[in-house]
């Protein structure tokens, strides 16, 4: 890509493997749709397990030669991807914006924070340390050494198709790992785009390969048979997650897991609601809701729920609601259909449970996938929007008297990704932080996300975590040689 405008009908569509564009064996192609406009923008090609494993076949040829590429030409390449991806910023966020819906605002905190990953990936090629030590019985020396675990597989949502993709792609080459990128069939050109941007950056042919398939349990399962591969990084639901993980014991292969969320919000009395009220509309509005971090779930002790709720309504009700494409664009459009019959359904089945609608509480009568930001007060325990992941721009609000039932309400749940913390007493935010189950806490804050800090949740929300040092070690082995020369 160059710094020319964005042209949809140049952008590359074609299996990416062996560092060259082709199409899939079956000559069939996929659809990918405006959620704008409902219209089809591209079509993609659509895998067989035969081009699967031509993929594992590419990475499997590429993986000696990667492996022992000095760490500083791998952090270099690393780092060109990083610039390659700032310079194109504009046009892959409007690419992104085109496939996924969400408004270009945020598709180019996106792609800002998605290039993140490289320089940060390129900054941790050249620290890959070791340990020494001396055998307490004093018989021996302890080498530890990390390798790279091998050939990975990557699966990616259509949720953030460019961030997804190079929070696995970074860390991967940085650990000499060679891949196979599974985007969503929502998003593919996305993950196109940055293959095409790798090759530019100088990254060898095969070490990433890109497959779009519409049979994604056929051919991740035969390129999971391939006993070369071992390592799977996968970004999705806890559904899918779990069908993946019964796949990868058959070959015992090493899981990386980021599943789904249902983040709680709590806000104490003695908060700063200003501030609980702007963190809470970046907690919930970024990328529209359709985030695993997305607040899921308000709890706002019984003081300020009133005040709480009138003002996050307010804001909730003047956001600018249209095309992601368009200047002046606050919330874009769902996914797909089926996301705006989910989140009807379930503020439906919050309404008829008594919950009172503050603002939207519909989808409006025009064009496109879309659902207006809406805010639920007096929501009742047994609506199952608390109970699992809207995915969309509704914000449902419970009201709470103690700081135990606050904390028993948060941790009710099987889930445990992140969760949103206010109060202006630090000795409580540190204590409710350290009760809460989850894996990640943003404390007087609306956001966690950064490459230089461990992302990942704990109980069904996922296994490890990606970004910081922790996400190079996903893709590493650790090899202890016991030696002794005194
Ligand atoms: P999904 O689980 O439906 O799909 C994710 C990916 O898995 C897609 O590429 C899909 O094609 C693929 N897939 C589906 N079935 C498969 C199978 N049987 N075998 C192999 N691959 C298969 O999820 P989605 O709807 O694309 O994304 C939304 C979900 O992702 C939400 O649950 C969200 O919370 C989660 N998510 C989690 C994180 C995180 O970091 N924890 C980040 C983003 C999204």
């Amino acid at each position: 890509m160059n710094q020319s405008p964005l042209n949809i009908d140049t952008m590359p569509t074609d299996l990416f493997i062996g560092g060259a564009f082709r199409p899939s064996s079956s000559a069939k192609r996929i659809d990918v749709y405006d959620p704008a406009s409902e219209k089809v923008i591209a079509s993609v090609a659509d895998a067989t397990t035969e081009d699967a494993l031509a993929a594992v076949e590419a990475a499997s040829a590429a993986a000696e030669a990667w492996a022992a590429t000095a760490p500083r030409k791998r952090s270099t390449i690393l780092m060109r991807c990083f610039e390659l991806m700032t310079r194109d910023a504009e046009k892959l966020a409007q690419l992104i914006t085109m496939e996924n819906g969400k408004a270009l605002a945020d598709a180019r905190g996106e792609v800002a924070y998605a290039a993140e990953f490289f320089r940060w990936y390129a900054e941790e090629a050249v620290r890959i340390n070791g340990e020494i030590s001396v055998a307490p019985s004093g018989a021996a020396r302890t080498i530890v050494q990390y390798q790279p675990i091998g050939i990975a597989l990557l699966i990616t949502p259509w949720n953030f198709p460019a961030a997804m993709a190079t929070r696995k792609i970074g860390p991967a080459l940085a650990a000499g790992c060679t891949c196979i990128l599974k985007p969503a069939t929502e998003t593919p050109l996305t993950a196109y785009a940055i293959a095409d941007l790798l090759a530019e950056a100088g990254v060898p042919a095969g070490v990433v390969n890109v497959l779009t398939t519409s049979t994604a349990g056929r051919v991740s399962n035969a390129i999971l048979d391939d006993h070369r591969v071992r390592k799977l990084s996968f970004t999705g639901s806890t559904e899918v997650g779990r069908v993946l993980l019964r796949k990868a014991a058959d070959s015992v292969i090493n899981c990386s897991m980021e599943l789904g969320g249902n983040a709680p919000f709590v806000v104490f009395d003695d908060a700063d609601i200003d501030a609980a009220v702007e963190g809470a509309m970046i907690a919930k509005m970024r990328n529209g809701g359709e985030a695993c971090t997305a607040a899921n779930r308000f709890y706002v002790q019984r003081g300020v729920a009133d005040e709480f709720s009138r003002r996050l309504a307010e804001r909730m009700g003047a956001l600018v609601t249209d095309d992601g494409l368009k200047d002046g664009t606050q919330c874009g459009p769902l996914v797909n259909k089926a996301a705006v019959e989910k989140v009807g359904a379930l503020v439906d089945d919050a309404r008829k449970k008594g919950a009172r609608v503050l603002t939207g509480g519909n989808a409006p009568q025009r064009k496109g996938f879309f659902y207006m930001p809406t805010v639920l007060a007096d929501v009742a325990p047994n609506s199952d929007l608390l109970g699992e992941e809207i995915f969309g721009p509704v914000a449902p609000i419970v009201a709470f008297d103690t700081e135990a039932e606050a904390i028993r309400f948060a941790n009710a749940t099987e889930y445990g990704l992140v969760a949103y913390v206010y109060t202006r007493d630090l000795a409580r935010g540190l204590r409710v932080s350290e009760r809460i189950e989850s894996g990640m806490i943003a404390l007087n804050r609306g956001l966690v996300s950064d490459p230089a800090a461990p992302f990942g949740g704990v109980k069904q929300s996922g296994l490890g975590r990606e970004g910081a040092h922790h996400g190079l070690l996903e893709f590493m082995e650790a090899k202890y040689i016991s030696t002794n020369w005194s």
